[in-house]
């Protein structure tokens, strides 16, 4: 579904990059960086509210380049030859840095047909059922839309090897966390949680619902990148890292 909403965002999106594109051609200086495609640019294109949204030369958003830039500072590490469970890979720059790194690497998503890529695996997680298979589990804006978020918590928790990783991202406001009610309407939800597909909307205690399926979490966000170079990155968003006790079973 595409609402007037969206479709303003979209067509925004187009005149801020347009614009970005012209300023390259002017010459100005390319004091930018963007850690997903490791280019230098001019600035970030808007999207909605956010003026320093997307990478001009590879469209990535400030989590993907948060992710990113995490990993090149060494906050988080890829598991070496390890099985990866990546939910929802549009993030191309993801998908390049998890399968090279894995051993056993699975994209996945409910609904495979959305992606371009090959290989993507149908994976509901309301039901997914795989103890201990997993080195990382990878969800970004996937959460907000599962029907039964404790649930799917525990799932994660389970599919997990002990001392396994989950990184959860989702859009979260400054509030407590509200859920929708069954039923509610798709206008209602895009009312409410901003999007028609939201079933709830995060605020910061989305870390209390993890931890409650047995993970140790720590939310991580951009100030955990020096600050010479995050200043000229423009990341977003809070990294949830949610640790499976190496002891647990
Ligand atoms: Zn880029």
């Amino acid at each position: 579904m595409i609402t007037a909403q969206r479709a303003g965002k979209a067509a925004g999106k187009h005149v801020s990059r347009a614009l970005l594109g012209l300023r390259s051609l002017l010459g100005a200086r390319q004091d930018h960086h963007c850690p997903a495609c490791g280019g230098d640019v001019v600035g970030f294109f808007r999207y909605g509210d956010c003026a320093d949204w997307g990478c001009p030369a590879c469209g990535a958003s400030p989590r993907e380049r948060l992710v990113n830039a995490l990993l090149d500072a060494g906050v988080l590490a890829l598991p070496q030859s390890g099985a990866i469970l990546h939910m929802a890979p549009s993030e191309q720059s993801l998908v390049n840095r998890f399968g090279g790194a894995a051993g056993d690497y699975v994209p996945a998503d409910i609904d495979p047909s959305r992606y371009a890529i090959l290989g993507v695996q149908p994976v509901d997680l309301m039901a997914l059922d795989q103890p201990s298979r997993f080195d990382l589990f990878y969800a970004s804006h996937v959460m907000e839309h599962v029907p039964d978020d404790a649930a799917v918590l525990r799932n994660i928790y389970a599919s997990l090897r002990p001392g396994g990783e989950a990184w959860l991202i989702v859009p979260l406001w400054d509030k407590r966390t509200e859920d929708g009610q069954p039923g509610m309407s798709a206008a209602e939800r895009e009312r409410r949680f901003g999007q028609w597909d939201h079933v709830r909307q995060y605020g910061p205690d989305f870390a209390d619902r993890i931890a409650a399926a047995g993970f140790v979490v720590t939310p991580i966000g951009a100030d955990a990148v020096p600050q010479n170079e995050r200043a000229r990155m423009g990341l977003g968003e809070i990294l949830f890292r949610a640790v499976k006790p190496a002891a647990a079973r």
